[in-house]
């Protein structure tokens, strides 16, 4: 049997920020620290803000806001800072918000176009098995998540292909490496955004 959602759960759509424990907030900012020294900067609020969108979800939800007249703020989560042009090169954004700005009298109202994240959850990772406890569905048998694994999987080759994407990108112009994480946030907001597939020439996945 697949696995269904109870009616009017919610859980995972109005729970977007999250406490990050004081062990893996350090872990955290050594791996960020490290990806800083290559060119790869985080958004500040992106490891407590758990919604992300690849750049072609993000382009497809600033649309459906736009018409909706929905307010969703996207904030890059990862970017590059190309200097001899002033680009921001987004590998992926995320939501800053507390609850998805498309959750609505206890509804997704993109349900059939959500973000693959959505699809995922509460699979976090797939092999092994790993869900989020928050979910009132867990504990839920790998056969009835196979939609969820599925989801999990592609996310996990999205991010291959991002970070291979963004190795190549990093070859291809004058990059800053080693910005203190503010001024990093000054220049993305400074500069042009472009999305790293845009960047490299290459299509949406
Ligand atoms: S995935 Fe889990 S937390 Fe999210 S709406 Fe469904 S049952 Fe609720
Ligand atoms: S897009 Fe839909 S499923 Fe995803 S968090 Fe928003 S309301 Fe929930």
């Amino acid at each position: 049997m697949a696995f269904q959602c109870p009616p009017d759960c919610g859980w995972c759509c109005t729970h977007l920020t999250r406490e990050v424990p004081p062990e893996e907030a350090a872990s955290t900012r050594a791996f960020r620290a490290a990806l800083r020294d290559l060119g790869v900067y985080h958004c500040g609020d992106a490891v407590t803000t758990g919604l992300s969108l690849s750049n072609a979800e993000a382009e497809r939800f600033r649309g459906v806001a736009a018409q909706r007249g929905v307010r969703a703020a996207m904030h890059p989560r990862t970017f590059l800072l190309e200097t001899r042009r002033r680009l921001a090169v987004v590998l992926d954004w995320h939501f800053p918000h507390a609850v998805c700005p498309f959750y609505e009298s206890y509804q997704c109202t993109v349900y059939h176009d959500r973000p693959l994240v959505c699809r995922a959850f509460p699979v976090m990772v797939a092999t092994p098995l790993s869900l989020a406890p928050q979910c009132p569905k867990v504990p839920a048998p790998r056969s009835a998540l196979r939609v969820e694994v599925r989801a999990r999987n592609a996310i996990e080759r999205a991010h291959a292909a991002i970070d291979e994407g963004a190795m190549r990108a990093l070859d291809r112009g004058r990059f800053a490496l080693g910005l203190a994480p503010a001024e990093a946030s000054r220049r993305a907001r400074r500069y042009r955004v472009v999305a790293l597939e845009a960047f490299l020439g290459e299509q949406p996945a």
